[in-house]
């Protein structure tokens, strides 16, 4: 990689700022429902504690628009953190001012410090630069360890590297290697494997997969637009009438390239989209016309399996059907073992792909689980990330 870690400077009695993405979900008690996002920054913050720095986090949680919500208060995180690091953290009911001033004067080396939402300031989302000084004012180094808000020019995730040494923390540096390979240096033969609900959604990362995979393998919602682009009848199924053009421009790029584009051969129809619908399987040229394709049938599950067994580079984003419901998360499940049991380097992205791998218990069998969302999409569609470039090259 040739961006600066963590372990490419001196962190010892230092006070260390830490951009940590905790946008954890929260029941309506305040009660934290998965805490991965907090135990994906542990290796940093032990790393730094094992360093002898004094470490502040910061992060934002949730769309407080601004101004201080209690809802929104990352208190309820501190505590976590206090109990998955065996270990006190303090907290500081603001991110700059005088309570963060004190309390960061105060932290010594070994101690962890986390500071009040961001996003209670409307100037973090504004990127302005006073903020951004603010923040950087109290600590001598800045590490960016939140990959998932990495593709937003916040005050804390790009301005503040105009002001302090900007270095990668761990899960940052593994989500650059994991993803980086994927985009500038994969390994043959590659196969990606893109669905979910709207071909709109993934224009950019279809396209630019097309130019580095050898096998494109298409699920999910998104492939009864190119099926009805291919002169199909898609029935009642989600089909976006403005992107056929589009879908056919796509299947010839990848026939231009020589990209073996995998499309459904069958597929699980319902008759509303209800858990409870009636449903079956047929051939995609057998769609009824009052019925929709909510998942991929048997055959097009073995048929994308078997594509996937010699891959040496998997990059999964997106559902192969509407999983939520079991009557159809046959196909995406198929997909998630396949997945699973290939030797190959396997990146998956996507909150509702990991929400899938993690349903079905695979999370062990996947290389790198990546923790942004739109983040991984937009580095997958080749785009510069603000909060990456910001990041101190070696
Ligand atoms: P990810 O979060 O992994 O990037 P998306 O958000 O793009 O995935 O897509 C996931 C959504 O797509 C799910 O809510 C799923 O129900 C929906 N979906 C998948 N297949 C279909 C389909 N055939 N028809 C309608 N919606 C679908
Ligand atoms: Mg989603």
């Amino acid at each position: 990689m040739d961006k600066k870690t963590i372990r490419d400077i001196n962190v010892s009695g230092k006070k260390v700022l830490v951009r940590v993405d905790y946008n954890v979900p929260l029941d309506k008690n305040g009660k934290i429902t998965d805490d991965t996002r907090i135990r994906a920054t542990l290796p940093t913050i032990e790393y730094l504690l094992e360093k002898n720095a004094a470490v502040v986090l910061v992060s934002h949680l949730g769309r407080p628009k601004g101004a201080p919500v209690p809802e929104y208060s990352l208190s309820p995180v501190a505590k976590r953190l206090a109990e998955l690091l065996g270990k006190e953290v303090l907290f500081a009911g603001d991110c700059v001012g005088p309570q963060a001033e004190a309390k960061v004067g105060e932290l010594k080396a070994d101690q962890v410090l986390l500071l009040e939402n961001l996003r209670f300031h409307s100037e973090e989302e504004k990127n302005n630069a006073e903020f951004a000084a603010k923040l950087a004012s109290l600590a001598e180094v800045y590490v960016n360890d939140a990959f998932g808000v990495s593709h937003r020019a916040h005050a804390s995730v790009e301005g503040i590297t105009k002001y302090l040494p900007a270095v990668a923390g761990m899960l940052m540096e593994k989500e650059i290697n994991f993803l980086g390979q994927a985009v500038s240096s994969p390994v043959h033969p590659y196969v990606a494997i893109i669905g979910g609900a709207k071909v709109s959604d993934k224009i950019g990362v279809i396209g630019n997969l097309l130019t580095k995979v050898d096998t494109l393998i298409i699920g999910g919602g998104m492939a009864n637009t190119f099926l009805a682009a291919q002169g199909y009848a898609a029935g009642k199924s989600l089909v976006e009438e403005d992107k056929l053009e589009l879908a056919r421009s796509l299947i010839a790029d990848a026939k231009k390239r020589g990209v073996s584009l995998l499309l459904p051969t069958d597929v699980v129809v319902a008759d509303k989209f209800a858990a409870e619908a009636d449903s079956k399987v047929v051939k995609v040229d057998e769609i009824p016309q009052e019925w929709m394709a909510l998942d991929i049938g048997p055959d097009t599950s073995k048929a994308y399996a078997a594509a996937l067994v010699d891959a040496k580079l998997i990059v999964w984003n997106g559902p192969m059907g509407v999983f939520e419901m079991d009557t159809f998360a046959k196909g995406t499940e198929a997909v998630a073992h396949a997945v699973a049991a290939s030797k190959a380097v396997s990146v998956v992205g996507g909150g509702d792909s990991i929400a899938a791998i993690e349903k079905v218990g695979v999370q062990k069998n996947i290389s790198h689980i990546s923790t942004g969302g739109g983040a991984s999409l937009e580095f997958l569609e080749g785009k510069v990330l603000p909060g990456i470039a910001a990041i101190n090259d070696k």
